[in-house]
């Protein structure tokens, strides 16, 4: 990074700083305004949206408009709906004042400040739209870095960013590993990472140095369990949709699946099954792609320290980033492709006999960001939810709650610290000041 381009970051920052010290960002009828323009100005940038996901992650028009564009509308709009409500100072009890006076006491929703976002590769206008939207909400500006993984998106974000507002209000600044070690050492008042639990190590020691408040939206194995009395069909559908979208690019993408050991031959033969009739000439470039080459040789390093585990797809091509739908039976927790995330469309299948001790063996592991249990029999589930963490769960479903604006999301030990969306966000990105008064 040379001299100019770290002055101008430390210049917009400092913009910021003194922008957030005029007070009109508390202006609740300022946010709307700003977040209805920023509406305008992000509808009319789709195709440019679009065409840069195509090219940065092959996603379908369709996908891109369904995952990144309309999630982010839908909680804008729930969000403009709602600010009103939600920013009202909370009255609570109080207890008596020692000197016998009348107390009041109310909760009050402030900004943080100036906020840092810092955005990954995977779903690059969601993951950073979605945090900025409940960042302005709640009343703050930010700067945002998008992922240099994906450069075509992040110079449509920074276009769209800069048509909507000002640079002393929200901001985007490009770039990699220095320019985000440069942001993370400014005295920012609010950190929001989402990214690798790697990196969120990083992002957090810095934090610590300044005692900055964070969110971690992190990642790690999603363990999907399928029960003997599980509607395989639809087990087998729905692990589909959420393990290949984006091929299989998305933090909360079932990463393995433990299926009881007298239904595991009837559910490989269905998911065959139904690869060939998704995908009938191979689901290669039918599914996306992979971020970079160097991601694409890890997955193939899955698949060659066991290529006799392969039994449906395999197939990959490191030019055109294309990497097939493949599953891989009789897996074990000593391979390769268990030790770590697997951020790609490869799905291992183990079974287990007894659940109490598929159980232990995920929880002798890091809390995992989403668990997915496929179940006929409510008990069960519930059982499986009472003796299991994750960051959230589903019964008889996969990724889908990520969706929702009504359910917070977000990790829990490794997989992440704090939630967001929806009211989540607007709590998420408030401070909540208490304030005692006597009468
Ligand atoms: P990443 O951690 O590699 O990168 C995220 C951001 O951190 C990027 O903007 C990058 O520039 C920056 N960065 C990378 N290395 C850095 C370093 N050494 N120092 C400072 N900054 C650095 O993550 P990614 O590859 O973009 O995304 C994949 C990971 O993110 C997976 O683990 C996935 O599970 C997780 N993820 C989590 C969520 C969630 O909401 N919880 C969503 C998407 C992805």
């Amino acid at each position: 990074m040379n001299k100019e381009s770290e002055q101008k970051i430390r210049y917009i920052f400092q913009k910021q700083k003194a922008f957030f010290k005029t007070n009109q960002t508390k202006d609740i009828e300022f946010r709307k305004a700003q977040l209805r323009h920023f509406r305008t100005v992000f509808v009319n940038y789709t195709d440019a949206l679009c065409e840069a996901l195509d090219i940065d992650l092959g996603k379908s028009r369709k996908e891109a408009e369904y995952v990144e564009i309309q999630i982010v509308l839908s909680e804008l709009d729930y969000l403009l709906e709602n600010i009103d409500a939600w920013a009202v100072p909370t009255p609570v009890e109080s207890k008596p004042h020692p000197s016998g006076a009348k107390v009041v006491s109310k909760i009050m929703y402030e900004p943080y400040g100036v906020n840092y976002i810092i955005g990954p590769f995977n779903y690059p206008v969601q993951l950073t739209f979605s945090p900025l939207i409940g960042a302005l909400i709640a009343g703050n500006t930010a700067i945002i870095k998008p992922s240099e993984n994906t450069p075509h998106v992040a110079q449509v974000l920074e276009n769209i960013v800069k048509e909507s507002f000002d640079e002393s209000y929200v901001a985007v600044v490009q770039g990699a590993i220095e320019e985000n070690t440069l942001l993370l050492s400014l005295p920012f008042d609010y950190i929001f990472f989402t990214g690798s639990p790697n990196v969120g190590k990083i992002v957090m020691k810095a934090a610590a140095e300044q005692l900055i408040p964070l969110t971690l939206e992190l990642g790690g194995k999603s363990p999907t369990i399928v029960h003997s009395d599980a509607d395989l069909d639809k087990a087998v559908a729905r692990i589909s949709y959420g393990k290949w979208i984006n091929c299989g690019q998305t933090c909360v993408a079932p990463d393995y699946i433990y299926v009881h050991e007298s239904v595991k031959e009837d559910f490989i033969k269905k998911f065959k099954a139904y690869l060939k009739e998704s995908y009938p000439d191979g689901s290669l470039g039918k599914i996306g792609k992979i971020v970079n080459k160097q991601q694409i040789k890890n997955l193939a390093g899955y698949l060659e320290a066991a290529p006799e585990k392969i039994v449906y797809g395999g197939r990959y091509d490191p030019e055109t980033r294309h990497f097939e739908a493949t599953l891989m039976d009789q897996v074990n927790w000593d391979d390769k492709v268990m030790q770590q995330e697997i951020f790609g469309p490869i799905l291992p299948v183990m079974a287990y006999s007894d659940i109490n001790e598929a159980l232990e063996e995920i929880n002798n592991r890091p809390k995992p960001l989403a668990l997915y249990v496929f179940t006929e029999n409510q008990e069960f589930a519930q059982d499986v939810l009472n003796r299991t963490t994750s960051g959230d769960a589903e019964i008889n479903s996969a990724i889908i709650h990520v969706g929702s604006h009504y359910l917070p999301f977000g990790g829990v030990g490794t997989s992440g610290m704090g939630k967001y969306h929806g009211k989540f966000s607007f709590e998420n990105f408030s401070h909540s000041r208490s304030v005692l008064q006597v009468i």
